[in-house]
């Protein structure tokens, strides 16, 4: 037998040459602004998930000290045995009224939830289609489970619904439609309506991935999914515009029930800490009164996109706080973000295999807690780069 640990060397090999190797760069969070710092230099952070900039707002560290003090750095088991303290039921019942639901179930992290509740809504008899763009955990979730699994191109209808059409021939028990309301590396968003409409003509049930909409977009800031009738499943995050950290699914009582008691990826794993519990609480509650904020931070968006646009970038089809500057190419993608970290800003490269090939990027995520001048900064970096 050759060298047992070979296929690192070998794997890790073809990464580097393909200018794919990814590795973990630690930093420094500074002060409550976007500002870190990563060996003695300091950045403003493009990449960073925290929509609204809650993870650092005072209310939210307040009621997670609270919860912290009162009930201790754990849930001390897993939600049926008694990790399941008030404070959970309590964000349950909470969630589940903001999201216009009977119900709500919390989850310890999204993937660790998408990952598993597709295997566990379906079985060898059942059909899951899902948008060919969805997130990494949906995928590993479908191919977890025993479902036959297709998916249907990126946002269209037309081949969803041939996919439906021909699921009519065979005689599956069920079909799950699967898609996000917006999408995590283009930043665009699905035509949920009329997704909604097919799962309704053609008798399948609809989970929704809402994860990068909650907290920015819909109404009150609760997302693009709530609004919309006949989403069996709709699935959020706290670690995204709620700056905590966790998930949730809002459905049915009968749906909450049955997740309960067959869902793998709640059942067998420790409750969410006090800590998390009190900062998502927090959260949900100030959402909803940041309407100002949101306003703001829409205009500023589409004035970034448009000033991206008009430096000759390819954004894509991008019409949220998420803004792909597309390069296609690895290596000069990598030029880009080196360029940019050089005049103090992270914006994070995105490549291939997380991207198609051909479409490696710079992936931008503004906050409404960027400054003007942080905007400025970005532009004027990226200007320069462009003329370089
Ligand atoms: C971030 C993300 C997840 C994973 O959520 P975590 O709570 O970070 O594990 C799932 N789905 C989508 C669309 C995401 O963007």
């Amino acid at each position: 037998m050759s060298d047992k640990y070979e296929f690192l060397e070998k794997a890790l090999d073809k990464r580097e040459k393909n200018h794919q190797f990814r590795s973990l760069r630690p930093i420094t969070p500074r002060g409550h602004k976007n500002e870190v710092t990563s060996k003695g230099k300091t950045y403003v952070n493009f990449s960073s998930n925290d929509y609204l900039g809650l993870a650092t707002h005072p209310q939210v560290i307040q009621q997670s000290q609270n919860y912290l003090q009162k009930y201790g750095a754990g849930a001390k088991a897993s939600r049926l045995v008694t990790g399941t303290l008030a404070i959970h039921a309590q964000l349950e019942q909470q969630m589940a009224a903001a999201f216009n639901k009977e119900a709500a179930l919390i989850f310890n992290s999204g993937f660790q939830a998408n990952s598993s509740i597709l295997g566990t809504i379906t079985d060898r008899h059942s059909l899951i289609l899902a948008d060919k763009l969805s997130h990494s955990s949906l995928l590993q979730g479908a191919l977890a489970g025993r479902a036959d699994f297709q998916r249907f191109d990126h946002n269209d209808l037309h081949h969803l619904e041939e996919l439906l059409q021909k699921a009519r021939q065979k005689n599956f028990n069920r079909i799950w439609i699967v898609t996000e309301t917006v999408f995590s590396m283009d930043g665009d968003r699905s035509p949920l309506n009329e997704i909604a409409e097919l799962a309704k003509a053609y008798n399948a049930l609809l989970f929704v991935d809402d994860a990068h909409a909650v907290g920015v977009w819909g109404q009150n800031g609760l997302g693009l999914a709530k609004e919309i009738d006949g989403v069996d499943i709709l699935l959020g995050t706290c670690g995204k515009a709620f700056g905590s950290f966790g998930a949730y699914v809002a459905c049915s009582k009968k749906m909450k029930e049955y997740l309960i008691n067959f869902c793998p990826g709640f059942i067998y794993t420790t409750a969410l800490p006090p800590a998390v519990i009190g900062a998502t609480a927090a959260a949900l509650e100030l959402i909803p009164t940041l309407k100002q904020e949101r306003n703001v931070f829409h205009r500023r968006i589409k004035e970034f996109r448009q000033s991206l646009q008009q430096l000759g970038f390819n954004t894509g089809p991008s019409s949220t706080q998420i803004i792909p500057v597309i390069i296609g190419d690895e290596k000069r993608t990598l030029e880009l973000a080196g360029y940019l970290k050089k005049q103090g800003i992270l914006a994070t490269p995105i490549r291939p295999p997380t991207v198609p090939r051909e479409s490696s990027r710079i992936r931008i995520t503004l906050s409404a807690s960027h400054s003007d001048e942080d905007i400025e900064k970005l532009l004027t970096s990226l200007k320069n780069f462009n003329h370089e």
